[in-house]
């Protein structure tokens, strides 16, 4: 079924499902089974060599990651989805199925920590070259992928500083170069952004955070063209980063309320970062729904909303968050984001512990800064939370 007439809200329940499921089932069955049996030999050829419908071997192709796929593609408005175990599972096998031996990638310094990883030390070791920009330099990014290059790969918003970049622009730019555009939608989610509607080939989430919605199961998903996403997922069907079953379903059962949560969400963060703007005790507050931000202009163009997650710096440096964090009686202290629960953590202890308070500042990230991922409880709870906590400094 076409769903770009449809409102995102009513995609993400009716993706994927608009057909009964076997015995008349409302709610896609849970199908643990590794394998698919068939009576007529002809129609098991046909189905392995893909000229027919059907199922072959979980690793390849399952009905429960089926529909999570469809969803998925119905909310970014693809012509195709792929599922992955995690969200570094459908990035890992992105780049490496797209770029081989002397290809050339052009990226940004403030990807999150798993994917600079890869740039910085697997992709290089397979002689793949790897140039980094300057995350908010437009110019020095288009400088880099005129000289050619085969992948643009662009994050926006950024973790934990929530840095944007204009995705209409670079992806511009890379098509002149024939270059593919991928982009990792994590932050955004299909609700707030659409980035192959901007012009990018391929769009990535790490479906743990947002789309699932509960910390409860892991995934990750690519959507995009047909070709492409073939070129990955043939790929992915050898390496086996394939998604379990039961992940699938706690994910797509996660996505039926996501514009409800998103919205939720987006408001919420606003309103926390507005009040937070204005404490004493906080030095620095980071999110693009504010008009200080400055990647605001670039957000309120290619963003519907604002998302759900900012970062904010306390005067009183480390010293203070580990003050203030454990006050905090309606968060999480954890790693991870996107979950119905607010969850929050400084970046020197989560996402950007292995690197050096030297390169941390070098990516602008203050010791004392405080990622906080907002959930779908009251905002005036999480506010009234918040300023008792920072009354105790
Ligand atoms: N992309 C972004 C923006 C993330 O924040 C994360 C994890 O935090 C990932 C990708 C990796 O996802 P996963 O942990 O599901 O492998």
């Amino acid at each position: 079924m076409d769903f770009s007439n449809y409102q995102k809200g009513t995609t993400s329940v009716w993706g994927g499902e608009t057909e009964l499921f076997p015995d008349g089932a409302i709610t896609p069955p849970i199908v643990n089974s590794v394998t698919y049996g068939y009576k007529d030999l002809d129609e098991w050829h046909n189905v392995a060599l893909g000229k027919a419908e059907g199922y072959i071997y979980s690793r390849n192709t399952n009905p429960t990651v089926h529909v999570l796929e469809e969803k998925i593609k119905a909310l970014e408005n693809a012509e195709a989805a792929t599922a992955f175990a995690t969200g570094m599972g459908a990035i890992s096998n992105t780049l490496f199925a797209l770029l081989t031996s002397g290809k050339r990638v052009v990226s940004l310094k403030d990807t999150y920590g798993g994917t600079s990883k890869l740039f910085l030390d697997f992709l290089p070791s397979y002689q793949v070259n790897v140039t980094l920009c300057d995350t908010t330099d437009h110019e020095q990014l288009e400088a880099e992928i005129a000289k050619g290059c085969d992948v643009v790969y662009l994050e926006t918003p950024t973790n934990p500083t929530l840095k944007v970049v204009d995705i209409e622009r670079l992806a511009k730019a890379a098509h002149q170069v024939n270059a593919v555009v991928v982009v990792d939608n994590t932050f955004a989610t299909p609700v707030n952004q659409n980035p192959l509607k901007l012009g990018a080939d391929l769009v990535i989430h790490s479906a743990t955070k947002f789309l699932c919605g509960h910390s409860d199961a892991m995934g990750g998903v690519l959507c995009g063209s047909a070709e492409l996403v073939k070129k990955v997922f043939q790929f992915r069907e050898i390496n086996g980063a394939s998604i379990h079953p039961e992940s699938a379903y706690l994910i797509a059962r996660g996505m039926k309320t996501l514009e409800l949560r998103i919205e939720r969400q987006n408001a919420s963060a606003l309103k926390i970062a507005q009040f937070l703007k204005g404490h004493e005790k906080v030095s620095d507050v980071f999110y693009p729904g504010l008009e200080t931000h400055p990647g605001y202009a670039i957000a309120k163009k290619q963003m519907s909303g604002f998302g759900g997650i900012l970062s904010f710096a306390l005067k009183g440096g480390y010293d203070d968050v580990r003050k203030f964090l454990p006050q905090l009686k309606l968060v999480h202290l954890a790693a991870s984001l996107g979950s119905v629960s607010s969850i929050a953590g400084p970046p020197r202890t989560t996402s950007h512990v292995e690197l050096t308070e030297e390169q941390r500042k070098h990516l602008g990230i203050p010791e004392s800064l405080i990622r906080y991922s907002v959930g779908i409880e009251n905002v005036e709870d999480l506010i009234k939370d918040l300023d008792q906590a920072l009354s105790t400094l």
